[in-house]
């Protein structure tokens, strides 16, 4: 994830970022649907936006994988809703199965491939003769 368009989520919904965090990376490529699901989420918590931040974002296997934690006490006797925030992420993670990492066109994963990651052709096609695929910001760690 760019630092700027990190940023700009931080900005715009503090709350999700301000728990202890395992890390926030987001492949280029899956940013948009990322900022989305910040936005869907922020939708859904209503007017409160209490208890809720980013455990961790990464890749996995492929494609994003996202966990936040509730605070204690918060939304604990309200499992349908917080069912529906799980809901939310998981679509987001199902949508970055068919994006390309790199730059969110239409992509595949290719589960032959040494390096397992979601990608369009153009850029399989680029990793498969060794040319670098800008998929992370420099300078942040997977
Ligand atoms: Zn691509």
């Amino acid at each position: 994830m760019t630092a700027s368009s990190l940023r700009d989520l931080q900005l715009t919904f503090p709350y999700q970022f301000s728990g202890q965090s395992l890390g926030v990376n987001v492949a280029r490529g899956w940013q948009p649907i990322f900022a989305q699901l910040c936005s869907d989420i922020d939708s859904a918590l209503g007017p409160q936006k209490r208890g809720l931040y980013w455990r961790q974002v990464k890749e996995k296997w492929g494609s994003l994988r996202a966990s936040f934690r509730l605070d204690d006490g918060v939304y604990e006797r309200e499992e349908a809703f917080v069912q529906s925030l799980f809901d939310l992420v998981a679509t987001a993670e199902k949508g970055t199965q068919s994006i390309c990492a790199s730059c969110g066109e239409p992509g595949r994963l290719d589960t032959n491939d040494r390096y397992l990651i979601t990608l369009c052709q153009n850029h399989r096609d680029q990793l498969l003769v060794g040319i670098a695929v800008p998929i992370w910001d420099e300078g942040r760690p997977r």
